[in-house]
């Protein structure tokens, strides 16, 4: 899909934020939802998305949610530092499937890194034992602040 297009309310984050498809959830506000992504490319992969938007991508999300995304990202981004001890985080978003964008609901991924362990293939790594996810997830929530 390129960067045109109408937003589809199947899915699978809009599935996720309906309760009609499981997922390990980090942390929710008002604003928010932040859970674990299946294919990690490190662990400890966390995805933030806005809970209430029709926004495939950045180019098309309004500027208040937006801001509150963003906000959300950090908080998570300092629990997943809080709890995991990274070398470093790599925030990043696409737009457009040429760009990598494989999910049309606006999200952005927080991806913890640590020297000299290289970073798994973007969403076409193995997926993650949902135990283990909910272990992690429930480690980074913990550190919410
Ligand atoms: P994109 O490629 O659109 O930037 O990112 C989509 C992300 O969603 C990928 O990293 C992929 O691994 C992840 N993903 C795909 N399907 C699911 C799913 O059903 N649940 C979760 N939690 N993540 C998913």
């Amino acid at each position: 899909m390129s960067l045109d297009g109408t937003y589809d309310e199947g899915n699978i984050f809009a599935k996720i934020l309906r309760g009609e498809m499981p997922s390990a959830k980090v942390f929710e506000d008002d604003h928010v939802f932040a859970f674990m992504d299946v294919f990690p490319q490190s662990k400890g992969h966390t995805l933030v998305i806005p809970k209430h938007s029709r926004a495939r991508n950045l180019l098309e999300e309004e500027p208040q949610v937006l801001s509150h995304l963003i906000l959300g990202v950090q908080r998570v981004a300092r629990a997943v530092r809080a709890a995991l001890q990274p070398d470093g985080i790599v925030i990043t978003q696409f737009n457009g499937a040429p760009a990598g964008q494989t999910v049309y609901h606006l999200h952005i991924h927080i991806i913890p890194r640590w020297e000299g362990v290289p970073m798994g293939r973007h969403a076409s790594g193995g997926m993650a034992d949902p135990k283990e996810l909910a272990a992690l997830a429930e480690q980074i929530a913990a550190k919410i602040s």
